[in-house]
């Protein structure tokens, strides 16, 4: 399988056409950024980490029943997914408080809730990616009530499956993005990545931060960070 026009280049990732018109393939890319786009950077390796570790994850995923776009890995950055079109919410699980949730509601991070909160933003550069809840993507017409109940249900899982995951190798999995889209047919599978870029990953023991947060926060040994969660995941 080989790349044909690049498609797209976001801040993280390039989408590059294929032969097959129901494939993409995706390229991750070292570059960074945070706060909107205000704060950029370059994490030396990070495409690699989070290629692999967001193909591992959605093979985890499928195993337990969760369809997700992944289908080859060509190479350390590069992987063959099916093309969706991409429902534009960002789903964002969370299991203790942290980031965002704290500083809205003026609570200290660390918070262990008794039942993960799940939210939506409205996946749209130019508006800042807003919150909304479901009616209001609905009113939008971002997604049908059936797709949001899927969708829903499919995000829950998601956590159930990778919080189990991330403890047994000892890393709590605090909050995450994830996102979804739709197959021609309209079937809704789980897209974009999984890696230290979209997940908050504390070391169980110690509580260290062992994602993106070390590179917002300028709290130094991002790439540190990176290389020990592929380190948990893959023992290399
Ligand atoms: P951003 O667009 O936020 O800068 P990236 O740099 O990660 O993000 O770019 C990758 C883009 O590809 C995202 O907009 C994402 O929604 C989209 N995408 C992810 N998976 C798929 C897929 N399977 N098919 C089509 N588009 C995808
Ligand atoms: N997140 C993400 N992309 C975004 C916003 C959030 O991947 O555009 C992830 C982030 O890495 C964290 C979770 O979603 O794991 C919750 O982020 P939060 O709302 O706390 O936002 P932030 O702290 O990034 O402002």
């Amino acid at each position: 399988m080989e790349k044909t026009t690049q498609l797209y280049e976001g801040k993280a990732k390039k989408v590059f056409a294929t032969a097959d018109e129901n494939l993409v393939i995706v390229s991750y890319k070292d570059d960074a950024t945070a706060f909107d786009g205000l704060k950029k950077g370059q994490i030396m390796g990070k495409g690699v980490v989070n290629n692999r570790m967001s193909n591992y994850l959605c093979q985890l995923l499928e195993k337990h029943g969760v369809p997700t776009h992944y289908v080859e890995e060509l190479n350390d950055r590069e992987t063959v997914v099916k093309k969706v079109s991409i429902v534009p919410l960002e789903v964002i699980i969370r299991n203790i408080s942290a980031g965002s949730f704290s500083k809205k509601y003026g609570v200290e991070e660390g918070i262990v809730f008794d039942e993960p909160t799940l939210e939506f933003s409205y996946k749209n550069d130019d508006l800042h990616d807003p919150l909304l809840n479901q009616y209001h993507a609905l009113a939008l017409k971002l997604a049908t009530k059936e797709e949001i109940e899927t969708i829903k249900a499919m995000a829950f899982k998601v956590n159930e499956v990778l919080k189990a995951y991330f403890l047994s190798l000892g890393v709590k999995l605090v909050d995450f993005k994830i996102e979804f889209g739709r197959l021609a047919d309209g079937t809704i599978i789980l897209a974009d990545e999984i890696s230290p870029d979209t997940c908050r990953f504390w070391d169980a023991e110690t509580n260290e931060k062992l994602d993106k947060d070390r590179f917002r926060r300028d709290l130094g040994g991002v790439e540190d960070a990176y290389k020990e969660m592929m380190k948990r995941v893959f023992g290399e």
